[in-house]
């Protein structure tokens, strides 16, 4: 049993801190002494929504403390980053390399559902078992987790690092790679350069392609972007005006790719009208607020794909993830802009909401 201080949603939209204890793990059940742990958008409009108290928190590195009977794919003392696709491995999905779309993965069957519980009785608050964002709650000092849900570091990158990799970095890179399967030498735009915005640039310039537009609100985005492989970048005052800055960059043409990050669905008519005919666009993660979307901006052979996950199998994925890394073709320190202790989570918010970091992240250790 181990008690330490975590970050929970207080069920009215907020968020307070106080300490869980934490049972030794069952079987298939790994504790993770949590290094660092990334804080995603996500989490915020999760907190406003949710109606339990449970342990914030989806992206994660640190050490195997104790591992459940049946755990093999990591020991106790191994460095691992997690995942929170959490594949079965056994389903329809998982056995086509689908691993995204898991079908016991507790995000596809509706909002309550993001908050899982351990099996038993593994994680208690004031002696009430509670819930775990995306079945991880990383906002902690250890984190009881199902052992799908860990992947092992076999190479050396500081955890604020690693644990980035868990929702961001595969979020973006895998949209590239595993969900559009962009060609060489295309073009393509990206509205919102946050930080799955910024792995959609190097998943985009690693993938050659020639002209990779950055679209943002904020200046200062705009010249990380070219930081990061944007090769040109337009400042987002006014819709038309920036389709007609596309247009302009693309001598004429539209992009064959757009990349939808910003989950703003003002921006739906913009990626449509910014798409070449033939093109694909690809909406990152989840649009908020309504939009009307008019079927003609399908015309002439476009296609509109939903990337879950970017689209990643996090066994596979991790490990190409981190051979990029380590070959220092994907920059993943330099996307931690800020860092907080845990029990400044409130600040951490703040830089999150003020929308200038491409990734804050928690330092759980210090609390
Ligand atoms: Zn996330
Ligand atoms: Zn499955």
């Amino acid at each position: 049993m181990i008690k330490t201080k975590a970050v929970m949603s207080d069920a009215k939209g907020g968020f307070f801190i106080d300490e869980i204890i934490l049972n030794p793990p069952q079987a298939h059940e790994v504790l993770v002494e949590i290094k660092a742990s990334g804080l995603c958008r996500s989490d915020y409009n999760l907190m406003l929504l949710a109606e339990n108290i449970g342990v914030l928190g989806h992206e994660g590195a640190g050490i195997v403390k104790a591992i459940g009977d049946g755990v093999s794919n990591v020991k106790c003392g191994d460095a691992v980053l997690l995942n929170w696709a959490t594949p079965c491995k056994k389903c329809v999905d998982c056995k086509s390399n689908k691993e995204f779309l898991c079908e016991q993965i507790a995000s596809k069957t509706g909002t309550e559902d993001l908050w899982t519980k351990p099996a038993h009785d593994g994680i208690l608050h004031r002696n009430k078992p509670i819930s775990r964002l995306l079945g991880l709650g990383t906002l902690a000092r250890y984190a009881l987790v199902r052992e799908e849900s860990v992947n092992k570091i076999n190479i050396d990158i500081p955890y604020s690092s690693a644990c980035i990799i868990g929702c961001a970095v595969m979020t973006g890179w895998g949209s590239v790679v595993n969900v559009a399967q962009v060609n060489n030498g295309c073009s393509a735009v990206v509205l919102g350069i946050g930080g799955v915005g910024i792995n959609v640039l190097q998943g985009l310039k690693l993938s050659k392609a020639k002209t990779i537009i950055a679209v943002d609100i904020n200046e200062q985005k705009l010249d990380l972007a070219k930081k990061f492989g944007a090769t040109d970048v337009i400042l987002n005052t006014n819709i038309d005006d920036t389709l007609r800055k596309i247009e302009t960059i693309l001598f004429g043409r539209k992009a064959d790719y757009v990349f939808e990050c910003t989950g703003n669905s003002s921006l739906v008519p913009l990626a449509f009208q910014s798409t070449q005919s033939g093109g694909k666009l690809i909406q990152v993660g989840v649009l908020t607020g309504e939009s009307p979307i008019d079927m003609n901006w399908l015309h002439w052979g476009k296609s509109y794909v939903n990337s879950f996950y970017g689209g990643c199998c996090p066994d596979r994925d991790v490990l190409r993830i981190l051979e990029l890394y380590q070959k220092k073709q994907l920059r993943i320190d330099e996307q931690v802009t800020q860092m907080f202790p845990l029990n400044e989570f409130q600040s951490a918010l703040n830089a999150l909401l003020k929308g200038y970091d491409i990734r804050v992240v928690l330092n759980t250790c210090e609390n």
